[in-house]
């Protein structure tokens, strides 16, 4: 789940860091009193993507009266005109620095990033410190403050390695794969004050946490899903849809981002990612089916790719309800299945078996995922 900026602030005010004072305003509020006395204001527009200082979503100024002017000016750049808005008490910024923890995917570990020259420009910056954290060894300041080298002024770089090496305690409590702080403001006292967050934290950990917390984020999340993303967590799994030409049935996020990459590597492009959600059922295969046959009525798709892996579930129980489900109403675009099943699936019917059945039905299978999407890729073209 990825948190809307005021969520994000929540969560580091909880931990103790730094935010600025701040109130979310909603469609037709009038400039709120308590924040009368303010030095100066921010107004930010809270939707889940980036970029919003460029795109004119975070407006400036100095007196209330200038409020509606700054809202007035948001408006066109909004795609829903309802769209919340965070009024913050403006940070006199003397310094912008970049700081961030996230999970390294092919290290499995965290790791740490940081660079002195933060804010909007921050995809140019070149001097980004990456620091490795181990599991076991707990971060220090003096570690990470010899990883900086020179890059901030000394003085500058003990707070920055102070304030950063409470980072990835912060990540692991709260189950993030990212919580990134940009700009990390430096103000004119030497203080550190965390002015923008972007915090995604780890869906499979949702049910370790509060399901009422991040009101927010939770409601601009539904109204940025597709109506068959929808429909699919109604059903009990979780659906991403993607541009791309065809649609990809799998379970669980290791195997469909592995699939999505041979399905890429193959000249193709995955339209949909399908993962688990927490506590639902863990069977949906004729659910995930059910959703790829209204994908593939589309005419960008162009064929079906179902990977199924099976530890010690019966695979004749699987085949049998495929080619039940298949023959009473047969899919739109041609089907690829892929079949990984263990010792202890196969003890009704063998992988072979299954493969015969699903090629008298005219569907091609196979045990290789690589030779399956070749398959896909030839008809696909
Ligand atoms: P983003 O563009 O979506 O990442 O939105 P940010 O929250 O990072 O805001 C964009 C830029 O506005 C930041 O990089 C800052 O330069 C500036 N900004 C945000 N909050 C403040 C503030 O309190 N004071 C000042 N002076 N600038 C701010
Ligand atoms: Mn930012």
């Amino acid at each position: 789940m990825r948190l809307a900026e005021y969520d994000g602030k929540v969560l580091l005010r909880r931990h103790g860091l730094a935010v600025p004072r701040g109130l979310l305003v909603q469609t037709g509020e009038s400039f709120p009193d308590a924040a009368a006395g303010w030095p100066g204001f921010v107004l930010k527009a809270q939707v889940l993507e980036g970029g919003r200082g460029k795109r004119g979503l975070v407006r400036r100024f100095d007196k209330p009266a200038e409020f509606r002017d700054a809202r007035r000016l948001i408006l066109p750049g909004l795609e829903d005109a309802d769209t919340p808005l965070l009024l913050e008490e403006a940070v006199p910024i003397t310094g912008e620095i970049f700081a961030a923890v996230r999970i390294d995917g092919s290290a499995q570990r965290l790791e740490l990033l940081l660079a002195p020259e933060g804010g909007e420009n921050v995809e140019a910056i070149a001097r980004l410190v990456r620091i490795p954290v181990e599991q076991n060894a707990p971060i220090t300041p003096e570690k990470i403050f010899a990883s900086l080298g020179k890059q901030f002024p000394a003085d500058l770089g003990a707070r920055v390695a102070r304030y950063a090496a409470r980072l990835p305690e912060i990540a692991r409590q709260e189950d993030l794969e990212l919580l990134e702080i940009n700009p990390l403001a430096l103000t004119e006292k030497g203080t550190l004050i965390a002015c923008d967050a972007k915090i995604i934290r780890d869906a499979a950990a949702d049910f370790r946490h509060d399901p009422a917390e991040f009101a927010l984020s939770q409601k601009l999340a539904g109204k940025a899903m597709t109506k068959l993303e929808r429909e699919a967590q109604a059903l009990g799994f979780q659906l991403v849809e993607t541009d791309g030409d065809v649609v990809l049935v799998t379970s669980g996020a290791g195997l469909g981002m592995m699939m999505m990459d041979l399905i890429g590597d193959h000249g193709m492009r995955a339209a949909s990612f399908m993962d688990n959600l927490q506590g639902a059922p863990d069977e949906t295969m004729t659910e995930r089916l059910k959703i790829a046959r209204t994908m593939a009525m589309r005419p960008n798709i162009k064929a079906i790719v179902f990977q199924t892996t099976l530890a010690s579930r019966s695979l004749a129980e699987r085949i049998d309800a495929l080619t039940d489900w298949l023959t009473a109403e047969p899919l739109p675009k041609p089907l690829f299945v892929g079949i990984a099943a263990g010792h202890a699936a196969t003890r009704k019917m063998t992988t072979e078996q299954a493969i015969a059945k699903l090629q008298a039905l005219g569907v091609s299978a196979f045990t290789d995922p690589v030779a399956l999407v070749k398959a896909a890729a030839k008809v696909v073209g």
